[in-house]
């Protein structure tokens, strides 16, 4: 039995127009046999399967490479690596993973979780145990004492529940990526910066080139990816230079940077949704609000988006991915503003945001050359809009416009389940935001009648 698919407007992402009139066809794996005008398509048989969606624009199912499944919408670091086990952290991220499918991505990288997290939800779903995306996984971050991850004192370190794996030597960096290739991982995330600044605010990388290149080299050896998460230019360098697949953020990447990306290979993913999140979203009661970190992410973002365009214009890919998982980027409700952020700050016509979602995205990803596009010999992962995203990328983001998702021509059903957030994420230990010195409550008597007539 093979299924037919009729489509109002059809983007294979292999081109920038949607065709209209055309036909979809795939067989009882799910693996396309045909794209292409109806009048030319293969003759049906009578047990094969029609599916009229002649009023909707079809395209492949969307890829974000940058999501956190163990994060489970996190409001703090500790949040991230303590308060909940391993096993719960699963559970909620297999939840979370059917989210993000259900907003039509059928695809996405998780680079970067505790545990076994990640490639648990992945073999999970690829043994058929459950509904959801396709999951290219990785274990924790490869850091040191200067490196994302290692973010309390060092009395504490990195604890074993941490999305961090503190290495002290080369030797541990290396003993880890083994362990971690062993168990199954897809890619292997370094922490290449993230910590510690220079006096002069420079971030610095958290392991040499010399380092960096062995750690590259033998992730490369046993055959998986290596991604790293980088702003500063030093580690951006460190991770071009050494051939790293995909860089995250490089917000300060410069000529030599582009340089080496262009030399070696390297994508850039620069995830815009959670800095733009966080700019747009905090509101003012909350920490990250009085610590500054929105006027931080504004200057972060706005020095990021000219040397991405830079590096955009060199020929340098960059990938769609938006840092969900923590409480500004929930899961399954922002990882298509990527795609409109790519179009609003970064000069992508629609469908060049489309095709980087889909298309480039696959690239990276592993078994890749099987995703990303609707052509013979691919998977029939593919999303069905009432709407075409070529005129307006947002629609992307409505769900009322998104009809049906389908991953290797199975359609998936995934009922939009309300679930408790304070049972989920919220386990903090913290009860008070503010510090009542004798001078503290003072000010606050004063305020009070002002607040009092407010209300
Ligand atoms: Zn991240």
């Amino acid at each position: 039995m093979r299924t037919f698919v009729r489509c109002g407007q059809l983007f294979s992402g292999r081109e920038d127009d949607a065709r209209k009139g055309e036909t979809l066809v795939f067989d009882q794996q799910g693996v396309i046999e045909y794209a292409g005008p109806e009048a030319a398509s293969p003759r049906r048989a009578r047990s094969d399967q029609v599916l009229d969606y002649s009023g909707c624009f079809v395209m492949p199912g969307l890829i974000d490479v940058h999501t956190h499944l163990a994060y489970g919408n996190a409001k703090s670091e500790e949040d991230i690596d303590l308060y909940s086990p391993l096993e719960f952290r699963t559970l909620r991220g297999m939840f979370f993973a059917q989210k993000v499918a259900a907003a039509g991505f059928t695809a996405i990288c998780s680079p970067g979780d505790a545990g076994q997290i990640s490639l648990s939800i992945r073999n999970a779903i690829r043994a058929g145990l459950f509904d959801g995306p396709r999951v290219m996984a990785a274990g924790r971050y490869v850091t040191t004492h200067q490196g994302l991850t290692d973010w309390y004192p060092s009395w504490i370190g990195a604890p074993e529940t941490s999305i961090g794996k503190l290495v002290t030597t080369i030797a541990e960096a290396i003993e880890e990526i083994r362990r971690q290739v062993k168990d199954g991982v897809d890619c292997v995330k370094i922490a290449l910066d993230g910590i510690q600044r220079r006096d002069n605010g420079e971030l610095v990388a958290a392991f040499t080139q010399e380092e960096t290149e062995i750690m590259v080299r033998e992730i490369h050896r046993l055959g998986k990816k290596a991604v790293a998460h980088a702003r500063g230019r030093e580690a951006t360098l460190y991770a071009a230079r050494s051939g790293v697949d995909l860089i995250f953020h490089a917000n300060h990447l410069d000529d030599e940077c582009i340089a080496a990306m262009l030399e070696t290979g390297s994508a850039i993913s620069p995830t815009l949704t959670h800095p733009r999140n966080t700019i747009d979203f905090t509101q003012p009661h909350e920490p990250a609000f009085l610590k500054g970190r929105p006027e931080h992410a504004q200057r972060e973002y706005e020095i990021g988006c000219a040397n991405w365009k830079k590096a955009r214009a060199a020929g340098v890919p960059l990938l769609t991915g938006t840092d969900t998982g923590f409480a500004v980027t929930p899961y399954g409700e922002w990882n298509a503003r990527e795609l409109e952020l790519f179009v609003e700050d970064l000069g992508f016509t629609p469908a060049a945001a489309l095709r980087a979602a889909t298309e480039v995205n696959a690239g990276f990803m592993t078994g890749g050359d099987r995703i990303g596009t609707l052509e013979p010999g691919r998977a029939a992962d593919f999303i069905v809009l009432d709407a075409s995203p070529l005129a307006d990328i947002r629609v992307l983001q409505e769900k009322s416009r998104l009809h049906a998702v389908y991953i290797a021509g199975k359609e998936v059903g995934l009922p939009d389940r309300p679930y408790d957030p304070r049972q989920v994420t919220d386990f903090a230990l913290s009860n008070w935001t503010d510090l009542y010195t004798r001078a503290r409550v003072a000010e606050l008597r004063q305020q009070r009648p002002t607040l009092a007539a407010a209300e």
